[in-house]
């Protein structure tokens, strides 16, 4: 999640490619099979990413729950739906009621969430507040009493796994730091990198509970040994995509907040949470005000 975004203005990679807009989402064409579903008018600027293979299409995350992502999903595909879950966060997992194949790693954090739901009070704080939008609300969406409900999940992932979507391999890279139970997709046909929560521009959450630093360098580190396999970062905030030089970017600013070398200004989030922010230019890293990380 990335709260910190709302004011984060993007920069023009939206320009470039082809737009079809629904009624919540602006949906762009990447690739002839690759497309973004957008969310401009939540703070939370999160994206779902559609990977059209010959035989099914995956819908990487399904963002804030607010729009209808289904129908938005069909005026591009006709092909039959996984969702694949980068994380559990309340801001990735908001349309999976939409859908029924969903899969996700096999991790006692998305096991939780998927069979008891997310509650009212949760989203409420985390995603429905009215200043976190740009009103209108869509139509048919009435946010009183929204909730999560507990969801089935037909496939648990684990590393190394590979979705077949035809002709297209998704193959799953086990990435904690920004949460526990965070994956990211290698999609070598387009050398692109999906990559959730863990390289974006805007800021890097490590504090919240299961958030650790040191497993986000680890799992950078991991990602290095895929670095010839990929060209492009598409990310689930922000931008379109980033080139994957962030990630070299990324590990060399979580090595310097690690090892002491970076400097931080204190922040107070929109929860009242004081946390450090290391400013690294096009991208931030967030963490708790405590001495060891
Ligand atoms: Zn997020």
């Amino acid at each position: 999640m990335t709260k910190n975004s709302y004011k984060y203005i993007p920069d023009h990679s939206y320009s470039r490619f082809k737009h079809i807009r629904s009624e919540w989402f602006d949906i762009y064409e990447i690739t002839k099979n690759r497309f973004i579903f957008f969310e401009p008018r939540h703070c939370e600027q999160a994206i779902s990413n559609l990977v059209i293979g010959e035989n099914y299409a995956a819908l990487i995350d399904t963002g804030c729950g607010i729009g209808n992502l289904k129908d938005a999903v069909k005026m591009i595909t006709d092909k039959s739906v996984i969702v694949i879950n980068t994380h559990t966060h309340s801001d990735h997992i908001g349309n999976n009621r939409q859908f029924e194949d969903i899969a996700m790693l096999d991790h006692p954090l998305s096991r939780k969430i998927s069979s008891e739901g997310v509650t009212h009070e949760t989203l409420y704080s985390e995603i429905l507040d009215e200043s976190l939008i740009q009103k209108p609300w869509p139509q048919d969406f009435n946010p009183e009493n929204l909730y999560l409900p507990p969801f089935e999940v037909t496939r648990w992932l684990k590393d190394g796994d590979f979705i077949d979507l035809g002709n297209v391999n998704l193959e799953v890279i086990v990435s904690p730091g920004e949460a526990p139970d965070h994956i990211c997709l290698l999609d070598r046909n387009e050398r692109m990198l999906f990559c959730g929560d863990i390289l974006l521009k805007g800021p890097i959450w490590t504090h919240l509970e299961g958030g650790s630093l040191k497993d986000l360098l680890i799992s950078y580190k991991k990602l290095l040994k895929y670095i010839d396999s990929f060209d492009y970062i598409m990310p689930s905030h922000n931008e379109t995509y980033s080139d994957k030089s962030l990630l070299l970017k990324s590990i060399d600013g979580a090595e310097k907040v690690l090892s002491g070398q970076a400097d931080y200004q204190l922040i107070t989030d929109q929860w009242g949470k004081r946390l450090r922010k290391y400013d690294f230019g096009e991208f931030s890293i967030l963490t708790l005000n405590i001495g060891s990380l």
